[in-house]
């Protein structure tokens, strides 16, 4: 598998209202991504959840299908072996009872929350058989899962090791590229010969800069983060 197998998938739109951005309301998009693996293809995370009235009327989202994503890239929803949800929120696992079957990858954290109530829409994350992780596991050969708290304690991202070099599937670790890239030089700073201060970044950030990626991508931001 070479980095440019991996795709991204859109599943849809939300719109963050003014009560949560401190400003205008935020059109957000929703992706996914789909890693072409050898045992199967490997999803971090699944699209928009059917949500309550309240939320939907808070929220406005517009929904993609996950099988309609997947038939643009030539696949269907039984070509998917694994899923990984970087969080358990009802925009990263609404698709995740499309696939019966399926392990669900998640922090034992992030499930204990979510299935705490007032967290997420419990009909999203009931009945899928759980892979329950503590803390950073090779679900795959080359497939990292590595927590990376920050938005939510339990949240996650994923690492892809292929042939050409490695691929960083942050999820919502970031909401922008840009504030990795921030996090990114902040991590780099004393290596590149400055003294403090210097501001400080998420410990996970060195975790993830080990494996020299090539790209690294997000669940709501459709923007890149490249290396020098
Ligand atoms: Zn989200």
């Amino acid at each position: 598998m070479q980095v440019e197998d991996i795709r991204r998938l859109f599943l849809g739109t939300f719109v963050r209202p003014p009560e949560e951005t401190g400003g205008a309301p935020r059109v957000e998009a929703v992706y996914a991504y789909a890693v072409p693996h050898a045992s199967g293809l490997v999803l971090l995370d699944t699209g928009i959840g059917a949500a309550d009235e309240e939320t939907e009327a808070w929220y406005r989202p517009r929904r993609v299908p996950l099988d309609k994503a997947l038939r643009e890239h030539g696949w269907i929803l039984d070509d998917v072996h694994l899923v990984v949800n970087c969080h358990l929120h009802f925009d990263h696992c609404g698709g995740n009872r499309l696939l019966p079957g399926r392990t669900v990858v998640a922090q034992r954290e992030e499930l204990a929350t979510a299935r705490r109530g007032g967290y997420t829409f419990e009909a999203l994350i009931e009945g899928a058989s759980y892979e329950e992780l503590d803390g950073e596991a090779e679900v795959l050969p080359g497939v990292h899962v590595i927590p990376t708290p920050g938005h939510v304690d339990g949240h996650q991202s994923v690492a892809v090791v292929c042939d050409d070099g490695s691929v960083v599937l942050a999820g919502q670790s970031h909401d922008q590229a840009s504030q990795w890239s921030a996090d990114a030089l902040a991590a780099e700073a004393a290596a590149l010969g400055h003294d403090e201060p210097l501001p400080t970044y998420p410990v996970w950030m060195d975790r993830l800069r080990e494996f020299d990626p090539r790209r690294v991508v997000f669940a709501h931001d459709a923007a890149v983060w490249l290396p020098r």
